[in-house]
């Protein structure tokens, strides 16, 4: 079953088109990497998804609904960013159960989910830690905590590793896979790396000017010239 749709997206910035006439079906629990060289579009896509920017023309469904429609309260989605951009005066723990508190859910009820996800990205009694004297590696997995969080319907990863070594990388990298699965969740990753796609995805869509060049699995992709 098909979890996101976009159809015909075009998104442009006065002359340029940074996503042009764009199409994706995604189903449920699929990992899809969008990989392409800086300023193909990979970011703007992800971001229309987000519901952070609305499409020139075309749509963007998220089980069936247009995400243009829902409010920002209540997106069905989870953004990471390549900057994690914690909030620094709070600890780990008042990061995760922000949203949570927005949402007006019982204490219990927050500490029980923020224990829960901080256990599944392995920083279980980090709770108290200040979020300004972790390293970059466990910022970045706090960030998608704070995504996790809030079970979201789609995941959005936007290059979240970027900024770290290669070695932390390919550990967040399988850290990420090894969460997505068994949460089922569905999620598009943006990277330029091709080694990261090839090492997480069960799809690969690769983009060039706006628009998909290829789309495979990752063996497909790799066998090509
Ligand atoms: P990628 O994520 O693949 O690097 P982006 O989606 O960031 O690509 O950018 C695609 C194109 O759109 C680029 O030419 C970029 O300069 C342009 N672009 C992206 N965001 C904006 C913006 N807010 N204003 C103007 N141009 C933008
Ligand atoms: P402000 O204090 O400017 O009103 P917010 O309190 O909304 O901003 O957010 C604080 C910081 O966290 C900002 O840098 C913002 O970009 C970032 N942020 C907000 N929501 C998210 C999110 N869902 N994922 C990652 N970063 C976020």
């Amino acid at each position: 079953m098909s979890v996101l749709e976009i159809r015909d997206v075009t998104k442009a910035f006065g002359a340029t088109k940074a996503v042009d006439s764009f199409n994706l079906t995604v189903g449920d629990g699929e990992l899809v990497c969008l990989l392409g060289p800086s300023g193909s579009g990979k970011s703007t896509l992800l971001r229309m998804i987000g519901g952070f920017e609305t499409p020139t023309s075309g749509h963007v469904a998220i089980d069936g609904e247009d995400v243009t429609r829902v409010p920002p309260e209540k997106r069905p989605t989870g953004m990471v960013f390549q900057s994690h951009a914690l909030w620094t005066h709070m600890n780990v723990f008042k990061n995760l159960a922000f949203g949570l508190k927005l949402r007006r859910l019982p204490e219990a009820e927050i500490k029980r989910r923020v224990e829960a996800v901080l256990e599944l990205v392995g920083l279980a009694g980090y709770g108290h830690r200040a979020t300004n004297q972790l390293s970059g590696g466990q910022q970045q997995r706090v960030a998608l905590a704070r995504s996790l969080v809030l079970e979201p319907k789609i995941l959005l990863l936007d290059e979240p590793f970027a900024s770290l070594d290669q070695h932390l990388r390919e550990r967040l990298r399988e850290e990420v896979r090894d969460i997505q699965q068994r949460l089922k969740i569905t999620t598009l990753f943006v990277t330029h790396g091709q080694d990261e796609a090839l090492a997480l995805a069960d799809r690969i869509v690769v983009m060039r000017d706006g628009r998909t060049e290829q789309a495979a699995a990752p063996d497909v992709v790799y066998r090509e010239p």
